[in-house]
Parts: structure tokens; sequence; C-alpha cells
């Protein structure tokens, strides 16, 4: 934002959110984990967090949602700290697909059961098996306070509603899970990986909690309200990577090219977006498009994108 810009840009983000919002009746909120089907599929809301510490919401942000996809690459990177690269690209690959994030057909394809990237959910639930902790509950411990550190908020928690209605419905994510235990991409019981990744898709913040984790990332890793490499470098490097060539699932192609920036969505309908060097957003609009990812939510990151000129491309 160029500071002539800043004090107009509440009222700029509330007419961007004014033209996106004619596109929610054209999607639809998730309805395959029954918990998520009660979202008000009229909400749209969106923050920016900027370096110096200025935020900007418009919107009704103070709506709590659950992270879903987006845990994805929280995960990620907390098991590139816990790991190390080597450990974890065995295990997992680094290719975008253009399969549905749930699909189970490349597993068969590619080599040994590996999945193609920790972005889709047969990789994503390989990576949450990578968590280190002596049990379920002291894994989702440590998330939890990895996701706290991030946003800042020592209160945040996890909907235990999401999570139990997830995991009673998560038979597509069971049959990945086997499928890799069968190929030993994975090991642990099940069922326990099943409720860890359950609950970690659960975890619930608002548009503002979700733009300062975005933040952090569009920071290389640093956080600069506590001043503290909260990720190294690198590894917030691969993170972005990643939600540049696989964060807005089978559609990061055309996202690339019309948005251009860092950026992660998950069911719920909220997206993260990292501006490299300068600023983190959270959107939030559960009224989703075929492929899974807010349907006006993604309009107006192009908005925004157009009008403060945002691609990294
Ligand atoms: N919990 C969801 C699942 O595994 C996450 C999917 C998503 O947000 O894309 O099905």
């Amino acid at each position: 934002f160029r500071e002539e810009l800043v004090v107009k840009t509440i009222q700029e983000l509330n007419e961007l959110i004014e033209k996106a919002r004619e596109f929610i009746p054209y999607g639809k909120v998730a309805s395959y984990i029954p918990a998520l089907a009660r979202a008000n599929k009229k909400d749209l809301s969106v923050a920016v967090y900027l370096p110096d510490g200025r935020h900007y919401e418009a919107g009704d942000t103070s709506t709590k949602f659950t992270l879903q996809s987006i845990s994805k690459v929280i995960v990620l990177a907390l098991v590139l700290m816990d790991r190390g690269e080597d450990y974890v690209f065995e295990r997992v690959g680094m290719e975008p697909t253009g399969d549905p994030f749930n699909s189970i057909a490349k597993l068969e394809k590619t080599s040994a059961g590996k999945p193609l990237n920790p972005m889709i959910n047969a990789g994503a639930l390989a990576v949450t098996s990578m968590i280190k902790g002596i049990n379920v509950e002291d894994r989702f411990d440590r998330l939890m306070d990895f996701v706290r550190l991030l946003t800042g908020n020592p209160e945040l928690s996890y909907s235990e509603e999401v999570a139990k209605s997830e995991f009673e419905t998560a038979h597509l994510n069971r049959s990945l899970c086997f499928f890799m235990k069968e190929h030993g991409i994975i090991t642990e019981d099940v069922e326990k990986l099943l409720d860890l990744y359950t609950k970690q898709c659960s975890i619930e913040v608002n548009c503002l909690e979700l733009a300062k984790i975005g933040l952090v990332f569009s920071l290389n890793g640093w956080d600069p309200v506590t001043k503290q490499q909260v990720i190294p470098e690198k590894i917030a490097q691969i993170c972005n990577t990643f939600m540049v060539t696989c964060g807005m699932y089978n559609a990061s192609g055309e996202f690339a090219i019309k948005v251009g920036i860092p950026a992660k969505s998950g069911v719920s309908g909220g997206v993260m977006g990292a501006v490299p060097r300068r600023f983190g957003i959270g959107v939030y609009g559960p009224s989703l498009d075929e492929i899974g990812n807010s349907i006006a939510g993604i309009k107006l990151l192009e908005l925004l994108s157009k009008h403060y000129n945002l691609s990294i491309f």
C-alpha cells in the first residue's frame, strides 16, 4: 500500500467487497463435512495486516471459521522444522496436480504411493503424520502452540464439533491413509492420524488472525510484531512456493495468472494470502466454487491484486 492510499484503504476494501459480493449466489457452502454446511453463505470479509502493525478490515471480520486446508501450509512449516527437508521430501513430492484435493487416483500411479505434494489431502495426511510428539494430544498441543504464536492470540482453539463431524465422515481420507500405509509412507495408526488431522483442520481463526499468519509468510518467517524469526527463512520460502504452485487446489494456475500471490484456501471459505515483503491477507467467504475455493473471496483477491498491483509476476 503506498502511503497516500492508506487513509482510503478501509473505504476501498469496502467497495471491493461490495463488487465481489455479486458472485456469492453462484457458489455453494461445503456440505461434505456436515458441520460446515451451517455457515452463512452471505458472509464475506477481508483483513490486511502490514509489517508496521497497521491492519485494515472490512465486512464482518469477527466471524470465526476453521482453517481446513489452510492448516496444510502451517503444518508443513512445523514438520519441516521438526524433521528437515530430506526426511519430508522422501515421503511427499513437490509437484502440482490437476486433480481435485481429495483424489486418490495419482497415488497408484506415482512411485511407491508417494503423494504428489503436501497441499493435496494425501500429501497433507502424510505431513501431519510427521508432527513430532509422544501422542496425538501432545502433537496437537505443539501445533496449537505454533498457530497461537503465528496469530499472536494465546486463546486460539479448535471446534470440537467440526473435528468430530469430519472425523465421522472422513471415509475418503481414511482410504488415502490406508493406501499410503500399505506403501510405508505412513506407519502410524490410521484412526489416530485422522484424529490429529481433523483437529488440525478444525482450528478456528478470524480474518485478522489469518492475515497475521499470512504476514509472517510474506516476510519469509519473520514476525514483525514479536520481532522473532518464527519460521526459518528457507522453510517459509518452500511454503510460499507451494502456495503459488498448489495453494488454490487445481485452480492454482488460473489464480497465479489472475491474482499472482502466494495463497492457500480451505473448504470453510477461508483464503490466506502472503504478498511478499508487503502484507498478509485473510479472506472469509464460505460460498465456494466447484473446485472448493471461496467464489467471492477469489474475486475479491483478484480486485485487490489489480487495484494495488500485487502480482509477483
Ligand atoms: N478437512 C478437509 C478434508 O480433508 C480439508 C479440505 C480442504 O479444506 O480442502 O477434506
